[in-house]
């Protein structure tokens, strides 16, 4: 008898699962509730709706990005199939016609025997095998209910990101590692400000020009619910309060000195680790609204960072995800749930591509055919990343870049020849290991 399962919001995680699991002969039920209930972003009634940009990145192998599409194609991805055939001149990334890529998205999922579609909100889990896919706009039923099983502190309801730079970008004759009052071990990375520079990139700050917030982002951003969450506040809005607002608040410099003069510094801005291999680093605190050309322009003032190379901008926009390390087992089901599994955003994955490819894992662990990746491929470490707790910091979603991958054994100083063969050697590792069951 085939396997049933029911997959909860047809966009690209669940659109992404029912295909592979309905190709393996499982009887999928496909949950979306659109047209009848919308979402802030959603546009159109289509499958697997592309809700900004029309880009799925770079398809270069010393990207991130490009290296992920490298392995998605490898284990088979179908809507990664399907954006090939829709993309439109975009140089080295893989843009695709939008509305062409969802309605033939939507028409594969349509026509597709073993796909039922229910036109429905879901609000509650149903018994059985379950993939919830509601993504980062997920409706408030869903979310009361996931607030009920899981409880209020496991769900996250936007997303403050600072930005990641590339560790081989800092200056490290200016940057230095110490802890604030010089106390406990040296997790950080500091980089001092003298009076001249602080108030430079203050002024920086306040005057760069910030990413221009949709209707639906305004009324986000006015709401109560934005207001509460201090933390996340932008530091151009922090800035705004008062040229010394960030000495005397996040980059204060307590302990710390200028390393040109040995005397105290005016302020410090300090990195944190991204990952335990110490390749990329977090701009304490520099969660922001700037565009992005505009957050290298400003970020690149602080001292030490003046060639940095930026893995993942900072953003600000609302984004429901679960605290994935705390609330899913490592087959990436839920623990007080064995048999529902979270794809895409949700789960904290961030991207159209990094949605798809979970999606695809997704169904391929369900499938039985999945039971780890390499930890050299960039698939491999998304998942781990899913599951771990981030040193020192709350969870936040994670992107394909290069800095969530461990480094090569050989010191190589050239950055695109590193970025290629960490991409090669992510591919051999995965070609090695995976064998396409529908291909055999
Ligand atoms: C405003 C915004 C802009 C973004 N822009 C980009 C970008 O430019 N580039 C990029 O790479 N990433 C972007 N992202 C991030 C992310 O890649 C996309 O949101 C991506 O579409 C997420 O894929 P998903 O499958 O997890 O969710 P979605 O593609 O959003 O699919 C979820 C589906 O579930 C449905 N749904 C929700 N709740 C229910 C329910 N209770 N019952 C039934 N159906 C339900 C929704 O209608 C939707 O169709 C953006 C995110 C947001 C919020």
């Amino acid at each position: 008898m085939s396997q049933q399962i029911t997959i909860i919001g047809g966009g690209l995680a669940g659109s992404e699962a029912a295909l592979q699991l309905a190709q393996r002969g499982y009887e999928v039920e496909l949950w979306e509730m659109r047209p009848g209930v919308r979402t802030e972003a959603h546009q159109s009634d289509d499958f697997a709706e592309l809700v900004c940009s029309n880009s799925l990145k770079s398809i270069r192998l010393d990207t991130g990005a490009g290296l992920l599409k490298a392995e998605m194609r490898i284990l088979g991805s179908i809507l990664l199939d399907i954006a090939e055939k829709c993309k439109v001149p975009a140089g080295h990334a893989l843009a695709v016609d939008r509305e062409l890529f969802a309605k033939a998205v939507t028409a594969s999922l349509e026509t597709h025997p073993n796909i039922r579609i229910i036109r429905k909100e879901a609000c509650e889990l149903p018994p059985g095998k379950v993939i919830l896919a509601t993504g980062p706009l997920t409706s408030d039923p869903m979310m009361r209910h996931l607030r009920e099983i899981l409880g209020e502190d496991q769900l996250f309801f936007f997303d403050a990101i600072a930005p990641i730079i590339d560790a081989d970008s800092i200056d490290s004759e200016i940057v230095y590692a110490k802890a604030r009052y010089d106390k406990g071990e040296a997790d950080y990375l500091n980089c001092a400000f003298d009076r001249d520079q602080y108030y430079t990139f203050v002024d920086a700050l306040m005057t760069a020009e910030k990413h221009e917030a949709r209707e639906f982002e305004n009324e986000f951003f006015r709401s109560d619910k934005f207001s509460f969450y201090e933390n996340c506040m932008p530091i151009e809005e922090l800035a705004r309060r008062g040229r010394d607002t960030l000495r005397h608040g996040v980059m204060r410099p307590m302990g710390l000195e200028l390393p040109s003069t040995g005397k105290k510094a005016f302020a410090v801005l300090q990195l944190r680790a991204e990952n335990n291999d110490f390749s990329a680093y977090n701009l304490v605190g520099c969660q922001t609204m700037l565009r992005y050309p505009e957050q290298k322009r400003v970020f690149r003032l602080i001292p030490g960072l003046a060639n940095a190379s930026f893995l993942r901008f900072g953003s600000i926009h609302r984004n429901s995800y679960l605290n994935s390390p705390k609330v899913l087992n490592p087959d990436l089901s839920l623990k007080n749930r064995h048999d529902v599994w979270v794809a895409g955003q949700l789960s904290g994955v961030e991207g159209y591509a990094e949605c798809i490819a979970h999606g695809m894992l997704i169904a391929r662990i369900i499938a039985g055919e999945i039971e780890s990746l390499p930890p050299e491929t960039i698939l491999g470490q998304i998942w781990r990343r899913l599951l771990t707790d981030p040193p020192k910091s709350t969870f936040s979603p994670v992107n394909a870049n290069f800095g969530i991958l461990p480094g090569l054994d050989e010191n190589v100083r050239d950055k695109k020849l590193k970025r290629e063969m960490l991409s090669k050697r992510a591919l051999d590792k995965l070609l090695e290991c995976h064998q396409d069951p529908l291909e055999q």
